[in-house]
């Protein structure tokens, strides 16, 4: 007799953003029956780009950038025939003054002054001093960026903009983001980078990186158009997740909401991008231990309300990104995507500018109309002599709640205390940036999604997947960087 052959394992992914639908993807390529379920309408989460008019805009300028080479080439090939190579020239524009992005010591030197400078450079060498003699493990972000670039660098380049997008000074932020964005950068490495190293230097300002040519949310559509190759996997958007039920610890159970509809179904396995403290303080049944509750809803995210603009005029600046550190101007940074691809407005004649506010959902950015915001913006972009409002010929905000989980003081005893919990839920996995409350890029999210699934297939350990972007060294060669909140 022939054995009936075995049905396909069932996994069930929560969220399609570039995590969830990556490891999808990845298992419906080896045989898996998946099921993507998302609240929104959209695909591709924080990830997504939006189409009005002819123009295109992501939420916030996001490019393709990883340090991991069999990434890299996955992503090359997933993504052939559709990427545009974008060279970067990025400025931070405060005091009045524009600073090249990332900074250097040329370009610092010749901004700020000789004077400025040297106050710089000694007031590093300072507190480099009483950190030998007495300065124990930085403890805030204040802390760590102090102690890495001196307290006037740190006022001039971090706290400024830190601030804007945590919304609470520095002091009241763990070190932890530092420490994981700027791993191994300091004053000295820029200085011997700069004095003894020139040509390197050199090279390095003309850093170049990847870009979907019709916008970042193409990512996730390749990844979908791949799922949905086979007639019995599914991507349902509009869909809110209400319920995971591990009463079963081995056939969990998710219970949907889509249209008025209640949907409920059964999986061999779930994987969540869903927010981590929404997923173990709201979601999961039974209800966890009081204390991982507690602590889930300790922890907080910053959202960004970005608002796009349409122009009538063939160029705004030549920059990729622009950062903002000034305090008199609401927004943070702004991009304009006809820099990274021409395919991001209908026709050569126009362009178009994406203002990142950071915000608190519910704060007065969050609850401001969108003609406020659009006017707002305009206002702002006007006083900095880059247009006139005649020039403007449409407008709108979008909003984004989760979108940079907040690393306070005390967060990663909260956070390890639901990662352990979610640990011992045999075929229960969290991936990506609020899934795992990791900052995460989408890189990050991406290498996640490939692990679950080869966790998944019983290929690597769960701990592997915790470990990405754990030992970040950051993506800039050679200078100094500054806060950059991607
Ligand atoms: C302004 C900005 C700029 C950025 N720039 C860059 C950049 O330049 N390069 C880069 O690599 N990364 C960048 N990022 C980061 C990147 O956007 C994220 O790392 C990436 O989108 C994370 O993917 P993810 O799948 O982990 O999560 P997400 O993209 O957040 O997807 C999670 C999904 O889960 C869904 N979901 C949540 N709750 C539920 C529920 N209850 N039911 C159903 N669905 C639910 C959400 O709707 C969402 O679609 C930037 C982010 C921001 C905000």
């Amino acid at each position: 007799m022939t054995p009936t052959p075995r049905e396909p394992q069932h996994v069930i992914v929560l969220g399609a953003g570039p995590g969830g639908l990556t490891c999808a993807h990845e298992l419906a390529r080896t045989g898996y029956r998946v099921t993507v379920v998302d609240r929104e309408s959209f695909i591709g989460g924080l990830s997504r780009t939006i189409e009005r008019d002819g123009f295109r805009f992501d939420l916030g300028g996001h490019r393709w950038f990883t340090k991991n080479p069999a990434l890299d080439a996955w992503f090359r090939n997933l993504m052939r025939g559709r990427l545009v190579t974008v060279e970067r020239t990025s400025r931070i524009l405060f005091g009045g003054k524009w600073f090249d992005f990332p900074i250097t010591v040329g370009n610092v030197l010749r901004t700020a002054g000789v004077v400025t400078s040297a106050a710089c450079l000694v007031d590093w060498g300072r507190t480099r001093l009483a950190d030998l003699f007495g300065g124990g493990r930085p403890v805030t972000m204040r802390d760590a960026f102090r102690s890495q670039f001196g307290d006037r660098l740190y006022d001039m380049f971090f706290r400024r903009y830190s601030e804007k997008v945590w919304g609470r000074p520095c002091s009241e932020m763990s070190a932890d983001w530092v420490s994981q964005r700027s791993k191994g950068l300091s004053i000295w490495t820029a200085l011997s980078n700069a004095l003894l190293r020139p040509r390197a230097k050199a090279q390095s300002l003309i850093e170049t990186f990847l870009y979907p040519r019709r916008g970042y949310s193409d990512i996730c559509e390749r990844l979908r158009e791949d799922i949905l190759s086979e007639p019995e996997n599914r991507v349902i958007l509009g869909a809110n997740v209400e319920r995971v039920d591990v009463s079963d610890p081995l056939r969990p159970k998710v219970r949907w909401r889509v249209g008025g509809a209640v949907v409920e179904e059964a999986a061999d396995y779930v994987v969540s991008t869903v927010a981590l403290p929404a997923l173990v303080g709201k979601l999961v049944h039974p209800r966890p231990p009081e204390s991982v509750v507690a602590s889930a809803a300790s922890l907080e995210f910053r959202s960004v309300v970005c608002v796009n603009l349409m122009l009538d005029m063939p160029r705004l600046t030549s920059d990729t990104w622009v950062y903002c550190h000034d305090e008199g101007l609401g927004f943070a940074r702004f991009h304009e995507p006809k820099n990274w691809s021409p395919d991001m407005v209908p026709d050569a004649s126009k362009t178009s500018v994406v203002l990142e506010y950071f915000c608190s959902e519910g704060d007065a950015v969050w609850s401001m109309s969108e003609s406020d915001l659009v006017a707002r913006s305009v206002r702002e972009l006007a006083s900095l002599g880059l247009l006139t409002k005649e020039r403007v010929i449409g407008g709108f905000a979008v909003k984004a709640r989760e979108a940079y989980p907040v690393y306070s003081l005390g967060y990663a005893d909260r956070l390890q205390s639901m990662k352990d919990y979610v640990a011992s839920l045999p075929r229960l996995a969290i991936v990506g940036r609020g899934g795992t409350f990791r900052y995460n890029n989408a890189d990050h999210s991406i290498e996640m999604g490939l692990l679950t699934a080869q966790m998944i297939r019983g290929e690597v350990g769960k701990e592997e997947i915790l470990r990405v972007n754990t030992s970040i060294e950051y993506g800039e060669k050679n200078l100094v960087p500054a806060a950059t909140g991607s």
